[in-house]
């Protein structure tokens, strides 16, 4: 299975009038970087029309860029207007007027909702074109043309002050990829598999490899044969997580 996620606009784009420090061109595209591996813990192959934040490809080159992936997920936040507006807070998801992948459409309008506790109601929609015989989006058209499955994800309004606040926690933005990720995979029948660690090499996290080394110098952890960072340790996230627990807790002082 592949995904392509496309990060809308580019650097600096839409800044919130609730509060300038966010542009929805930036900030979608951290979205992303959460994304991206939420997405590959559960086997999906990712790829993004943006490697830069500073990318910024056409409609054209962004919806077709999707061809051979199962779906495109464009991330966008909405607006009202240009001015603040304290009432409109809601999810919407454009799916494609073929009606592709409607469960999808409400079932990520529906977790995005919950996990961003917005106001009033998700809604998933299509929209055509005004010659009434395609999709009205240029991302969604291109990506249909291609014969992928393309999707615009709008995270409530960045005109809404608390919406724009919610969007602004790096904290809040790891937790929507991780229920955006868990509902794509639910939908696509994937099961997350578990982070392994095969050598010290892979061990890259600052907040695992001093337990580890610590470990293999006390000769408390002894590996599986190999030296230095070919040294082979075969453990799960879960291990590791919980040898740093007990290295806080002072177990191997
Ligand atoms: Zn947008």
């Amino acid at each position: 299975m592949k995904i392509c996620i496309d990060a809308g606009h580019s650097i600096g784009y839409n800044p919130s009038p609730a509060d300038p420090t966010y542009r929805e061109g930036t900030r979608m595209f951290d979205l992303q970087g959460f994304l991206k591996p939420a997405l590959e813990r559960y086997g999906f192959e990712v790829i993004c029309t943006r490697s830069r934040v500073e990318d910024n490809p056409s409609l054209y080159t962004r919806g077709t860029m999707a061809k051979g992936c199962d779906l495109l997920l464009s991330l966008h936040s909405n607006a009202v207007s240009n001015e603040r507006n304290d009432t409109v807070d809601y999810v919407r998801v454009y799916y494609p007027v073929s009606r592709r992948g409607q469960a999808l459409a409400k079932a990520l309008s529906e977790t995005i909702a919950s996990t961003m506790s917005t106001v009033q109601q998700p809604q998933f929609v299509v929209r055509w074109n005004s010659a009434g015989n395609a999709d009205y989006y240029g991302v969604i058209r291109y990506a249909c043309a291609v014969g992928v499955c393309g999707m615009i994800l709008e995270h409530s309004f960045h005109t809404h002050p608390r919406a724009t606040e919610w969007l602004l926690s790096d904290d809040n933005l790891r937790r929507l990829a991780e229920a955006e990720a868990a509902v794509v995979a639910q939908y696509y029948g994937m099961e997350e598999s578990e982070m392994r660690y095969e050598r010290l090499g892979d061990v890259k996290n600052d907040a695992y490899r001093p337990t580890v080394e610590k470990l293999l110098k006390l000769g408390f952890l002894r590996g599986k044969g190999g030296s230095g960072e070919d040294t082979v340790l075969d453990l799960g996230e879960d291990a590791l997580r919980l040898l740093v627990i007990l290295d806080r807790a002072g177990v191997f002082d």
